[in-house]
């Protein structure tokens, strides 16, 4: 038996490695699995090259528990070591890198993905012990350290090639002798590793996952096989796309796009990283840019560096291309079906819509591509791009500032009678009812200055598309004052701006209107849930509508002060009504005055 001391370093590296890597604990599992896998593959290339000759045999990996002797064993049939090998590459190599990544563990300057390698056995176990015969002729050994420095090395009786990594798991960390345990592990860093793994004598993984494949070999039920392998009982996927580069740097991967539903947050985190077909992780916030974060699938790349601080990580240029390679083909592909089936993309606008809306947003080079097959729809079903849909209202819709006013409602129930006026006056009125709608509108009039968005219930019909036509008044000025004193008495509680106007006799008689700016500013105060913008009141116009019989004539004609509060009263509430603004009390004495009226 042959004895000596790994460390050359004063300090010793095993109690800072149980100790400083405690939340990554279970990442040894995959960093072992990970070398067996190295060892593996390493054998194959040898035998394609000739440098091994015969059959390779059976080269499957195996994870055995112990109960009663307590160990974890991973057992490959992979290269193996020679003694020397042992020496170097356990003493030396795996050493030194070991106590480098733990130099900038303490740092802090390291993701937490990879590096440790073989010495991460120590964070669990409290002896290990490795058993392996190379595939050169050359007799087993048997290494063995006990979490200190000082090693063994001694001939081993082993009469296959390849390796067992024995570890004595600690009390400390029982938990990685429970099955439960290893099946969770392996289901989460194993899944789809290219060497069989065995659990129980059952393959846990998909050695030749859908993204390693050629587009061509694969039909549309391969791939939606694969996505619910990756996101077992979930809904269909809309569609996917393969990534498939190597030039100039390495990445392959599969992206769908989900079924989305409203609540943004809950479907993030479900890309998933891997090197090289092991598992890395499902939080890609560095390398994939924060709306296509909506979609699913595996990105796969050994080009990301993974040793690195977050800062860097961003900063990086490989990561840079990466993240605007994935943008580009994300929107080509959707510049694709719109392209080829455009009532296809119309009839999925419903599930992509958001995410479209969202990438414009807050991606630059999206948008871009974008703007071209971004879909308005308006209240008929009717799809339309902007530039087409500016060219449907553009003779009607044009003000006097020759702006393109575009009408929308984000709730046509609610809006019905508006929605009436504007389409008896020629308009087109859009649905938009995402909550994201609202700073998407904002984004296309940043980014087209020839148009301006306007709810329905923003203005007068007359005005809601200002072309500076007056309609005159049958009144005069000086009758319209003494009117709008009434109004003003009973609006003023409600702190409502009256304003006298002369509208089309057929308009209502009196209309309560929102005005635009108004409510951007009450919502963005909402929306920030501070005071950034004051506590904007809710505040309304109360529209007059001069030309209508009922002011011109009826009130008008009026003898007692008193009819005339009444009067004013139940225009006012009825004008309340029509803006769902009518509530409680208000309302119940508003119906039963009424009743009283017909009866
Ligand atoms: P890395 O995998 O990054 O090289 P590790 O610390 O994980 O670093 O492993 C160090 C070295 O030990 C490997 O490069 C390899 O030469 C050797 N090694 C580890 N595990 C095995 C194994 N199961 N079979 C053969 N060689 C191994
Ligand atoms: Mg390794």
């Amino acid at each position: 038996m042959q004895t000596g001391s790994i460390s050359v370093q004063t300090e010793n590296i095993f109690p800072i490695i149980k100790k400083f890597l405690y939340s990554d604990q279970e990442i040894f599992l995959r960093e072992l699995i990970s070398n067996a896998v190295d060892a593996t593959s390493k054998l194959r290339t040898l035998s394609n090259r000739g440098e091994v000759t015969g059959e390779l045999g059976d080269t499957h990996i195996e994870i055995l528990i112990d109960n009663e002797a307590k160990t974890l064993t991973i057992r490959d049939r992979g290269i193996g070591m020679t003694e020397e090998e042992v020496m170097k590459y356990l003493n030396q190599v795996a050493f030194s890198s070991a106590t480098e990544f733990l130099e900038k563990y303490k740092e802090g300057s390291i993701i937490g993905h990879f590096g440790l390698g073989f010495y991460s056995a120590f964070m669990v176990a409290n002896q290990v012990d490795v058993i392996t015969k190379s595939y050169k002729d050359a007799p087993a050994v048997k290494w063995t350290c006990d979490g200190n420095p000082a090693y063994t090395l001694e001939a081993a009786d082993r009469d296959f090639r390849g390796t067992d990594i024995v570890l004595h798991v600690e009390d400390e960390s029982k938990e990685y002798l429970e099955e439960g345990r290893i099946q969770e592990l392996l289901t989460k860093y194993c899944k789809f590793l290219p060497v069989e793994i065995k659990f129980k004598d059952e393959a846990i993984n998909n050695t030749s996952p859908a993204w390693k494949k050629q587009p061509s070999e694969l039909t549309d039920e391969d791939y939606i096989a694969f996505y619910q392998e990756l996101y077992p009982h979930s809904d269909q996927p809309l569609f996917w796309i393969h990534l498939n580069i190597d030039f100039p740097f390495n990445l392959t991967g599969v992206l769908y796009f989900p079924k989305l539903t409203n609540n943004l947050e809950v479907s993030k985190n479900n890309i998933q990283l891997y090197s090289n077909q092991v598992y890395v992780t499902d939080n890609v916030k560095e390398i994939v840019p924060e709306f296509l974060m909506l979609l699913h699938g595996v990105i796969d790349s050994p080009d990301i560096p993974l040793n690195v601080s977050r800062s860097y990580l961003q900063s990086d240029r490989n990561v840079k291309k990466i993240t605007s390679y994935i943008t580009k083909k994300v929107a080509d592909k959707l510049h694709d079906l719109f392209k080829k089936d455009r009532e296809a993309f119309e009839g999925k606008w419903n599930d992509i819509g958001t995410f479209i809306k969202y990438g414009m947003i807050t991606e630059t080079k999206f948008d871009e591509k974008a703007t071209k097959y971004v879909l308005l729809k308006n209240l008929k079903n009717e799809y339309s791009t902007v530039e087409e849909y500016k060219e449907k209202v553009k003779a009607t819709q044009t003000d006097k500032n020759g702006k393109i006013v575009l009408l929308y409602s984000n709730n046509p129930i609610e809006h019905h009678s508006y929605i009436e006026s504007a389409t008896n006056a020629g308009y087109d009125v859009l649905e938009f009812d995402v909550v994201l709608d609202n700073h998407f509108m904002q984004h296309l009039e940043t980014k087209n200055s020839d148009i301006t968005f306007t709810r329905v219930d923003s203005n007068t019909i007359d005005k809601l598309v200002d072309k500076d036509e007056k309609r005159e008044s049958v009144l005069s000025d000086d009758v319209q004052d003494e009117l709008k004193v009434w109004f003003t008495k009973r609006a003023e509680a409600d702190k409502a701006t009256v304003e006298m106007v002369a509208l089309s006799p057929d308009e209502m008689p009196v209309v309560i209107t929102k005005p635009e700016f108004m409510r951007r500013m009450q919502e963005m105060s909402r929306m920030q849930g501070n005071n950034a913008f004051g506590n904007f009141p809710e505040t309304f116009n109360l529209i007059v509508n001069t030309n209508h019989t009922l002011i011109n004539e009826k009130l008008l004609n009026l003898e007692s002060e008193e009819e005339k509060v009444e009067l004013v009263d139940y225009l006012y509430n009825l004008a309340r009504l029509n803006q769902n603004m009518l509530k409680g009390q208000d309302l119940a004495s508003f119906v039963k005055k009424s009743i009283n009226f017909l009866g």
